[in-house]
């Protein structure tokens, strides 16, 4: 049981089995971003915590996560292992104590410059949702669905913190039965709960990463907003997928979940119902299925709990296949599973698949109804993992408001 001197009560989501680390700057040196670790109500300062104790500073002394996810997974571990002594040993306290800060107080930003961006699609009930609503008289899946896990290049420059505002976007629309297209802004504004994973260590151009290396690449987890342009989607995206209706912005929590305080929400995957090829196979190899209970609000109320735990496809798998053809990695990659729905209504982390394509609006406790967002909406993701002896992981939120 990690335990800690700071008064952190047992059922926090930041208790000290958490540490999740981010980017913070504090009203004394509001230039200044420094990298946090959350604990309870506070942000602990890291680089200042590990010159007050005499020890190496260097990974911790950034202005972003960077160097220290290029550092790799047996400098992770020992800085971990380092966080938990300075906050769990009394010896400690005196030290570290001053660089403590109240969570409410700091500001957060994004806590890595991302380097390339991914998309996947590894929700067999959202792939066969949007199947039933796009194709309807055909398979749900397409024939290449349960072979590999499908995934889009986003764009990594448009990757925000929450809190960003997110701007309604112009393109082209249109819908089935219009002559033409049309340009203005976009009339079906949709969101995508997702949960991202944090590329660290990079690979080597030519070297696919199988999928027992998942462990040495990947750094942590955080939660995901793909918003979407249904309308500009529709129009544009055959045949080379996604562009312009999900590149405007894409929302991100501020805290990085370490993939280490995620062991006791590691669960096996779905049953799959064909047999994938033996890069893909992972019968034999440790599941990376992953316990993660979601929460959708909008303006404040939930409309969704999807179950991370029901997808298809793996973090692990979509590494694996992302790399197989010798794609290398760097520090800062950012891959996303692709929106979490599970087998309920209320569990679609889409309103696309909510609201069946704007057929059955979605009610608010205000008594207005939503097919897509308006301008003024809020959308708050969040998220929660079981941790050791009861405890909850939690991954703070992902936020962001329409403006016009
Ligand atoms: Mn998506």
């Amino acid at each position: 049981m990690t335990t800690t001197w700071l008064a952190v009560p047992q059922d926090s989501p930041f208790g000290p089995h958490n540490l999740p680390y981010g980017v913070f700057t504090a009203p004394d040196q509001p230039g200044r971003r420094r990298i946090g670790v959350a604990i309870g109500g506070f942000v602990l300062d890291v680089g200042a915590a590990a010159r007050a104790v005499g020890e190496p500073s260097v990974l911790l002394d950034a202005d972003s996560l960077n160097p220290l996810l290029a550092a790799g997974r047996p400098i992770w571990t020992q800085v971990r292992a380092s966080l938990t002594r300075w906050l769990g040993e009394e010896s400690y306290r005196a030290a570290v104590s001053p660089c403590l800060l109240e969570r409410g107080e700091v500001e957060l930003h994004l806590p890595f410059e991302v380097a390339d961006y991914v998309d996947f699609y590894a929700s067999e009930h959202h792939a066969s949702n949007l199947g039933r609503i796009f194709r309807p008289g055909s398979d749900p899946l397409t024939p290449n669905w349960k072979h590999l896990p499908i995934g889009y290049h986003g764009r990594a420059g448009t990757v925000v913190v929450s809190g960003t505002p997110v701007v309604r976007p112009h393109g082209q629309r249109k819908a089935p039965a219009d002559p033409m297209p049309s340009f203005g802004p976009t009339r079906r504004l949709d969101i995508e709960a997702e949960v991202g994973f944090v590329v660290g260590a990079g690979s080597t151009l030519g070297s696919p990463v199988p999928l027992e290396s998942f462990r040495e690449h990947v750094f942590g987890v955080l939660l995901l907003n793909d918003w979407s342009a249904r309308d500009i989607q529709a129009w544009e995206y055959v045949p080379l997928g996604p562009f312009l209706g999900k590149s405007f912005a894409t929302s991100v929590s501020p805290w990085v979940v370490p993939l280490d305080a995620l062991e006791h929400a590691r669960v096996a995957p779905p049953a799959r119902d064909v047999e994938p090829l033996p890069y893909l196979d992972d019968r034999d190899a440790e599941p990376w299925g992953l316990d993660l209970s979601l929460e959708v609000r909008l303006n404040g109320h939930p409309i969704s709990r999807p179950p991370f735990a029901a997808m298809y496809w793996t973090a692990a798998q979509q590494l694996a296949h992302l790399t197989v053809n010798g794609a290398s990695l760097r520090p800062g990659d950012l891959f996303a599973s692709g929106t979490v729905s599970g087998p309920e209504v209320d569990s679609r982390g889409a309103l696309i698949e909510l609201t069946w394509n704007g057929e059955n609006p979605v009610e608010l406790p205000d008594g207005t109804t939503r097919t897509f967002l308006e301008n003024g909406d809020e959308v708050t993701i969040t998220a929660t993992a079981p941790g050791p002896d009861g405890t909850r992981i939690g991954f703070g939120e992902v936020t962001g408001r329409i403006v016009p």
